[in-house]
């Protein structure tokens, strides 16, 4: 085909226009990137952390899905957006990672239990890994958007800002591990209890969100002390411990609040969602078979007080509320939930 010099003139100015255009695209895109790499590091918790990355992916590439994966020694987090992915989710990264049946995946963020779930497939989905010592990360992705040449170099930029986020992340919390954990359990202690109880009702009175405290005390504990010995009774607080925190979502925290006594503070949960898995975890307990010693299938069961905060709730409000729906639990018979 011959091409007129005026139409090649305009090819080229078109191209020039296309070309400048592209230019503006990435440059806006670069921009937006550096605002979210240093909102990234102003974040105190992974879980800001994580909407930020994906506030980040979202404007940039109006994605379907971004999931963030951490495996490490305690077992499988994950970050995921929209809610309506979950199951799907769950099934592909239990196949991804290799999970044995039984290895729950706990859910970070805001996590709707009630949003009806949608399919999507492995093929729809992009995913970069890296590995640290302690753990390992995967970040998948399903583009609403044709991905530009530049979106790939943008995607590796904000992968390496979340890998210097984590490390720092992880490092600051096992050095504060150290002064906030209870040795027995693991649980955080009753220092971390009050100081994590005063920041969530303060986010109550600034934000209105919502937040549960529950309160769960094991029964008859000192029978098991007497029939099976101390240690035994060890071994049933540190089973029971850590059958509570396979079952709550990363942002719960579970706290050994004296004895064989627990309190489990949730965020953005509400009095009747907490008093739900208070019921779950009640089932849980119930079920479970402790191997101690000599001791083989020690059986427990626990009480449990719900409280949902206000805005006029003080820390000492909640735990008067949380206690006396331990009480009221006890007294209705035990191995129950009351709220
Ligand atoms: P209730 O159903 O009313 O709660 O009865 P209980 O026997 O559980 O309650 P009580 O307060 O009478 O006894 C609590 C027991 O928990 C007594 C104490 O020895 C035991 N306990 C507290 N801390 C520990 C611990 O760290 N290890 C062991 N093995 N036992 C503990
Ligand atoms: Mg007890
Ligand atoms: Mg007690």
């Amino acid at each position: 085909m011959k091409i007129h010099p005026v139409s090649q003139m305009t090819l080229k100015n078109s191209m020039n226009a296309i070309g400048r255009m592209l230019g503006w695209v990435q440059n806006k895109d670069y921009r937006l990137l550096n605002e979210h790499l240093l909102a990234m590091q102003e974040k105190e918790d992974l879980d800001g952390l994580l909407a930020e990355v994906s506030h980040c992916l979202s404007e940039m590439l109006n994605y379907r899905l971004f999931a963030f994966v951490i495996r490490d020694e305690t077992g499988v987090d994950v970050w995921i957006d929209p809610t309506m992915f979950r199951d799907a989710f769950s099934r592909i990264v239990s196949d991804d990672l290799g999970l044995e049946d039984g290895v729950d995946i706990r859910f970070m963020g805001n996590i709707e239990e009630t949003v009806e779930q949608r399919l999507i497939s492995r093929e729809d989905l992009e995913v970069r890994s890296f590995k640290e010592s302690s753990f390992t990360a995967h970040l998948y992705l399903a583009t609403g958007r044709r991905m530009l040449a530049h979106h790939n170099d943008i995607l590796e930029s904000l992968l390496a800002g979340l890998r210097v986020s984590l490390i720092n992340h992880v490092r600051i919390r096992s050095l504060q591990g150290a002064v906030s954990e209870d040795a027995l359990t693991g649980c955080y202690n009753r220092r971390e209890f009050d100081r994590q109880l005063e920041r969530h009702l303060a986010a109550v009175k600034r934000h209105g969100k919502d937040f549960a405290l529950v309160f769960f005390d094991l029964d008859h504990f000192k029978a098991v002390n007497d029939s099976y010995g101390h240690l035994a009774g060890d071994a049933v607080l540190r089973s029971v411990a850590l059958e509570v925190r396979r079952k709550i979502r990363a942002g719960d925290l579970l706290c050994r609040y004296g004895g064989e006594e627990f309190a489990l503070l949730l965020p953005e949960t509400n009095g009747e969602k907490a008093a739900d898995l208070a019921e779950r975890l009640r089932l849980a307990i119930e079920g479970l078979r402790v191997e101690a010693g000599e001791a083989l299938g020690l059986q427990v069961t626990a009480s449990f007080g719900v409280a949902e905060a206000d805005a006029s709730m003080d820390s000492q409000d909640m735990v008067a509320q949380a206690d006396a729906m331990l009480y009221r639990a006890k007294n209705q018979g035990r191995n129950g939930v009351a709220f």
